[in-house]
């Protein structure tokens, strides 16, 4: 009886453990893709990133007698129907542990046993399941150093080999196709512009990898915080759909630090970022959209979400270089930088005093490694809100942050077009990018500030010593 391989984020064959455990079921195989009601959820450029990774992960499935079968509908829905079409008799897949994942896996995992089916989860998303994760006193890590300490040395296992083959069923299920879903339309972006920034699937993972452990990892603790270098992986895009696994690059890291590769330790370190993350959003769900500390819930931020300062903000339009450039380089590539993460992070939070799920929900339409786990944990440390945050009072200033992570202006100038006698193509392909009912050009000038500086400083520091809490 066939067995069906639910593929959600974990879109690779290397070293996927649910992959492994269906084929060792030796039974036919069907792997599964279905648009559901988590994935509807999703911003418009992770949605759409999400499918190209389906279309990919298919290519790669035909290779070796495979294939993906495309469906949208409820999780459950969906599973019972191709049950009943093929008599499966096993469901397996890789655990997810973001709060929406987890109420929609459980309440799959429940039903299907029910009706009588093996449904099964395994690890793969994450190095470490969170709740392997302990302090002394039994309870969940708040502060990343001792968390670091906890895993640093535990052994995750060796990346399992990816299958020669894939058992195929006779005939194969139906299948939709990514454009019945119509995502690009629904970007309301330039899907033209943004999509060669993408490297989607296992190859341009492993590509990604290679390049980056072929020099940059090196340096990479001391250039890691200078956006005009490739200096960094790029690899959470990737991680964040599963196109290569975090034990692979686990290894991959200890290996480069084997051979005294300076900065592969410090590599390591951010994977566990990400994991902490995940911890965080296991163990306190809340943090995905509430504040984690609670009197936050009374600090006067705005919550408008298209007052001219905020729509300034996600139009990179606000007048302060640093914050536009990291802005148009997230709406033209997906990705922004993690040092342009936190100065525009800082920004809407403080100088503009505005609500970081404003900012979290922006991200999570535009990013192309958009993760719950990691966006949120990632907005309340900018904001002051989270466990283990930055405190509220260290405002950053984009302006000496240029002068010491962008001393040539190679990130700005790479961005910025307005008033340039030779703006670069990606300052350009900004315009070609956004939709046209912004009315921007670039042949405008390039705004004055939004807010002052110093004022906006000013006025989140009252802010702040005037709080209850
Ligand atoms: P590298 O520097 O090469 O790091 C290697 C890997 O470590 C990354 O791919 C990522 O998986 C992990 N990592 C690194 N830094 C962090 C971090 N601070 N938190 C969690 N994991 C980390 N990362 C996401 O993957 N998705 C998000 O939606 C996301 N939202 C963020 C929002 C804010 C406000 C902030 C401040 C950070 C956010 N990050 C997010 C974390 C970080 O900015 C990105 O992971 C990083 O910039 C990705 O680039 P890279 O792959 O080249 O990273």
């Amino acid at each position: 009886d066939p067995v069906i391989w639910w593929v959600r984020r974990d879109m690779r064959l290397a070293d996927n453990p649910a992959l492994c455990a269906a084929i060792d079921r030796g039974c036919p195989v069907l792997p599964l893709f279905i648009f559901d009601e988590v994935m509807k959820t999703h911003g418009a450029l992770p949605a759409w990133r999400l499918a190209l990774g389906a279309e990919a992960l298919d290519k790669r499935l035909r290779d070796i007698g495979s294939r993906l079968i495309l469906r949208q509908g409820k999780a459950l829905d969906t599973l019972r129907a191709l049950i009943a079409e093929t008599g499966a008799t096993a469901v397996y897949w890789s655990r997810l542990v973001d709060p929406d994942s987890q109420a929609r896996d459980s309440a799959v995992k429940s039903a299907l046993a029910d009706d009588g089916i093996d449904a099964r989860s395994f690890a793969g998303h994450l190095l470490f399941d969170p709740w392997t994760v302990e302090t002394g006193q039994g309870s969940y890590y708040r502060v990343y150093s001792p968390y670091w300490r906890a895993v640093k040395d535990r052994d995750p296992g060796l990346p399992l080999a990816a299958p020669a083959r894939i058992p195929a069923p006779d005939t194969w299920p139906a299948s939709e196709t990514i454009a019945d879903w119509h995502l690009e339309a629904a970007m309301n972006r330039g899907a033209e512009v943004v999509r060669p920034h993408l490297g989607v699937g296992e190859d341009a993972a492993e590509t990604r990898l290679a390049r980056f452990l072929d020099g940059p990892v090196d340096d990479y603790r001391k250039m890691r915080d200078f956006p005009a270098e490739p200096a960094t992986s790029f690899l959470s895009e990737n991680l964040t759909h599963g196109e290569i696994s975090p034990r692979r690059l686990w290894h991959a890291g200890q290996e480069a630090a084997r051979q005294g590769a300076q900065g592969a330790d410090h590599f390591l370190k951010e994977l566990v970022w990400r994991e902490f993350a995940h911890h965080l959003a296991y163990h306190t769900p809340r943090i995905t959209t509430d504040n984690w500390r609670e009197g936050w819930d009374r600090f006067g931020w705005s919550r408008k979400e298209d007052s001219p300062e905020v729509m300034a903000w996600k139009q990179g339009r606000t007048g302060v270089p640093f914050v536009d450039a990291a802005m148009r380089e997230m709406y033209v590539t997906g990705h922004m930088h993690n040092r342009g993460r936190m100065i525009v992070g800082s920004y809407l939070t403080k100088h503009l005093m505005t609500h970081w799920k404003i900012g979290q929900a922006w991200f999570a339409d535009c990013l192309r490694d958009w993760d719950p786990a990691s966006n949120a944990m990632g907005w309340q440390w900018v904001a002051g809100s989270g466990p283990d945050a930055a405190p509220y009072f260290r405002i950053f200033n984009p302006v000496t942050q240029l002068e010491k992570f962008d001393p040539g202006h190679g990130y700005s100038g790479r961005w910025l077009a307005e008033g340039r006698a030779n703006p670069s193509a990606d300052a350009l392909a900004y315009f070609d990018a956004v939709p046209r009912s912004w009315g921007l050009s670039a042949e405008d000038a390039y705004p004055d500030p939004v807010v002052g500086l110093a004022e906006g400083r000013k006025r989140a520091l009252a802010a702040y010593e005037a709080r209850d809490f």
